[in-house]
């Protein structure tokens, strides 16, 4: 029942949901203002912008860039080993639209700003929580 899962598993809201179960399909959605067009992360109900209530998921490319990182060498978190990198990374969709997530598949030490990199999904439960790794060349 996952009792051996080291992050708390957010809970699943009519707003939130494609967010964190698009990956099943190997996408990251993100949502839209039907309104106004801009992206809105994290998930709510109204735009932030011009307060329509016409949100959507919509699927994005899921590449990205780092817009900054902490690498924890301390064990906050049970059976998450160390060091992994935290990160908020930038989507290529819209300036600004950024996620907080965790940069994987690479040498902590050599995560650096600016660095492209691209989604990849953990499942967890039917959570599949969007981590990044570099993109490939
Ligand atoms: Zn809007």
């Amino acid at each position: 029942m996952g009792t051996d899962s080291p992050r708390t598993l957010p809970d699943l809201e009519p707003h939130t949901e494609a967010f964190w179960t698009g990956g099943q399909s190997g996408r990251l959605m993100i949502n839209r203002c039907q309104a106004c067009h801009r992206y809105v992360h994290p998930p709510v109900p109204m735009c932030p912008t011009c307060h329509s209530r016409d949100v959507t998921p919509e699927a994005v490319s899921g590449k990205a860039t780092v817009a900054s990182f902490t690498v924890n060498h301390v064990p906050w978190v049970p059976n998450l080993p160390v060091p992994y990198v935290f990160a908020a990374v930038e989507l290529e969709e819209q300036p600004g639209l950024r996620l907080s997530t965790e940069i994987v598949n690479i040498d902590p030490e050599a995560v650096s700003i600016g660095m492209a990199v691209q989604v990849v999904f953990k499942q967890q439960e039917e959570i599949y929580l969007p981590l990044f790794e570099p993109q490939e060349r």
